[in-house]
């Protein structure tokens, strides 16, 4: 299958490592032109000098970062027709510990990150009819996780903002869905000191996720092939949601 994404002009955010690199590369494979960003300048240029990409410098978390980061991306490929907005995970909190400025630093990371980077992108796709809009978020949205009390609140709410701008924007050929991760083995993981073995058991699949496999899957949501797919939330977890 084509999957039209030859000279496709895509962002990827947070892609100096992990599964927004993962994508990157998927992205590039097919023939993309493609800006990265992510906060660390010698990490980000290197990952986009591997896939001849343009590397962004921007900390996500910070007011107006991302929106800026949308119009570089725009500048340097000449528009864009693909977004994927993805960043850190907030801390790993429960509630009674969580302060209002726990709650705020991780709705400035999160949400505002993907609405400015959203606000910049939609007019330019909505003039040229086209634009596919994809936010990685997390299997704890659908399936909350202990101890992961930010990330289940807030990326639940994201999956709302997924479906109603869905709408909004269908007429102009532009889609936007949200794909969620189950585990998968990425630095974070590995900084997290996770028990590869132990949560191998708990998935149907019986294995750990590679960045391989979910980047497969979102170069597939960025592509043309996928025009009638929107205002989804879809999880790549090896069966481990256990949801319908
Ligand atoms: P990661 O920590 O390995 O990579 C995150 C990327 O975002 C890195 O490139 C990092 O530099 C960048 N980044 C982080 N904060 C940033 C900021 N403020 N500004 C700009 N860039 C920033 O994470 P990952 O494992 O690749 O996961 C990606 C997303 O998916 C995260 O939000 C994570 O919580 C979520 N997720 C991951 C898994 C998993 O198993 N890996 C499971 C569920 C959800």
């Amino acid at each position: 299958m084509d999957l039209g994404l030859t000279n496709r002009r895509a962002l990827v955010m947070g892609a100096s490592r992990g599964l927004g690199a993962s994508i990157a590369a998927a992205l590039a494979a097919e023939g993309a032109n493609l800006a990265l960003c992510a906060r660390n300048e010698a990490k980000v240029s290197l990952v986009a000098q591997t896939l001849g990409a343009e590397a962004i410098v921007c900390d996500l978390s910070v007011d107006g970062a991302a929106a800026a980061a949308v119009v570089d991306a725009q500048r340097r490929l000449g528009g864009l027709d693909i977004l994927v907005i993805n960043t850190g995970g907030p801390p790993a909190a429960v509630f009674e510990s969580i302060t209002d400025a726990d709650w705020r630093g991780a709705f400035d990371g999160l949400w505002m990150s993907a609405v400015g980077a959203i606000r910049a992108a939609l007019p330019a796709m909505r003039s040229q009819r086209y634009g596919r809009i994809l936010l990685i978020t997390s299997i704890a949205a659908k399936e909350p996780v202990a101890s992961l009390m930010l990330s289940n609140s807030l990326r639940a709410g994201l999956h709302g903002l997924v479906n109603a701008l869905s709408k909004e924007v269908a007429a102009d050929n532009i889609t936007v869905n949200a794909l969620m991760p189950g585990y998968h083995l990425t630095e974070r993981l590995i900084d997290l000191n996770f028990d590869e073995v132990k949560i191998s058991k708990t998935v149907p699949a019986g294995r750990i996720g590679a960045p391989a496999d979910f980047a497969a899957f979102a170069a597939f949501l960025a592509s043309e092939q996928a025009n009638y797919v929107t205002g989804q939330a879809i999880c790549v977890d090896g069966g481990a949601l256990h949801s319908i």
